[in-house]
């Protein structure tokens, strides 16, 4: 059996194990320590500015920013369709409403029309939305400057989900870095890892201290173990932020790898007919964190699923893109602005394995596949 290739397997840099090491020769096997405490830094000064806290995961971030944002039962908050179900779910777990809103076709992510929309339709029922969750969709920074607009005219808090997005950048600045809330995410496949893991960032010290202090279970200052507000137990392990360390290391290596993934395929495969990619406008750097792509039915004949199934049969793994959340049984209620971007590019797009460590060989068995697929 030929050797699987994989979709966004990890890619240790080398020094991981050395922090790891450290953790257990301190015994900080704790979710707190020096590893975390030097994680933090590491991340906060990457971003270029503000502050972050260490947590379990992504969506543990994204909880604690709509904890803070105070939504709580039947508060609205706008989210982004096209997206992980991890987007959307913290909203529920607050007894939130998520109202979810389409994409534009350029960069994939929510178009500023249809948020308008969405906003103006809220207002209308006397709601005005809590907070819009925004993603940067496999690493593509989606069109800030028109929905920063958005949200001070409308005076509504922005969180990017910038999962995906690690090291992308909008007119020069990092996503995640632009609304009262960013989160990145260090799951397994994602561009660096911790083998689970996140962060919350945030400009301002002081609400980082709280997602810290919320993180731990809340305990007030007091000798005994006191408690005025509901806590979490959304720490990240020392011993896994041994692992962050030695991965941010090689973060802007493994962003140039994926970046350099992208163009193999795009200048392979750009000529097959009715074959599109996401788009990297020049106010945009793209950590290409998955190369995606979508084709045109009419004009290839070619669904993902049969691409899928013949990828499949080489030993390659694929992944469709993300089913939108209007789409989602367990979202059938939800409301929904905008039109059909979305559910098109569910229906015509696939991810390509894009990991770092995937060999030229590697790309060139996926790129024969897809071309004598098309041809
Ligand atoms: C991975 C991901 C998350 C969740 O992050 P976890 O660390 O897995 O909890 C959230 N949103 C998006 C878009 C993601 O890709």
């Amino acid at each position: 059996m030929e050797k699987r290739i994989w979709l966004s397997p990890p890619h240790m840099g080398g020094t991981e194990m050395t922090y790891i090491q450290q953790a257990f020769e301190s015994n900080w096997i704790a979710p707190v320590g020096t590893n975390v405490t030097a994680f933090e830094k590491q991340i906060a000064e990457f971003i270029g500015f503000g502050h972050v806290a260490a947590l379990s995961s992504g969506t543990a971030a994204l909880h604690l920013a709509l904890v803070m944002l105070g939504v709580g039962k039947g508060d609205v908050v706008i989210c982004q369709s096209l997206t992980f179900a991890a987007s959307a779910n913290p909203v529920v777990y607050q007894g939130g409403i998520p109202v979810f809103v389409d994409s534009e076709p350029h960069t994939w992510n929510i178009c500023p029309d249809a948020l308008e929309q969405a906003i103006k339709q809220c207002f209308n029922k006397g709601k005005k939305p809590k907070a819009i969750i925004i993603v940067h969709l496999y690493g593509m920074p989606a069109r800030i400057g028109e929905i920063l607009a958005l949200c001070n005219y409308y005076d509504i808090p922005l969180i990017e989900d910038a999962a995906e997005a690690l090291g992308s950048e909008y007119r020069g600045r990092k996503a995640g870095s632009f609304g009262t809330f960013g989160i990145f995410s260090f799951n397994g496949n994602k561009i660096i890892t911790t083998s689970g893991g996140g962060v919350l960032w945030s400009a301002d010290s002081e609400v980082i201290n709280k997602a810290k202090f919320l993180a731990a279970q809340a305990r007030d200052p007091a000798p005994h173990y006191e408690h005025s507000v509901i806590g979490y137990n959304y720490g990240l392990s020392n011993v896994s932020a041994g692992i962050g360390r030695g991965q941010m290391e090689v973060l802007k290596t493994r962003i140039a790898q994926r970046r350099a993934i992208y163009d193999f395929y795009q200048k392979a495969l750009q000529n097959l007919p009715g074959l599109s990619f996401q788009n990297e406008s020049a106010e945009c750097f793209s950590n290409r964190w998955l190369t995606a792509l979508s084709f045109d039915f009419q004009q290839s004949g070619i669904s993902p699923e049969m691409l899928m199934a013949e990828l499949e049969s080489r030993n390659i793994e694929s992944r469709h893109l993300w089913k939108p959340m209007h789409l989602q049984p367990v979202f059938r209620d939800a409301l929904y602005f905008g039109g059909t971007v979305a559910e098109q590019l569910f229906q015509t797009g696939i991810c390509l394995p894009s990991g770092s460590s995937l060999l030229p060989g590697d790309l060139e068995q996926v790129r024969d596949a897809i071309i004598e697929h098309f041809t």
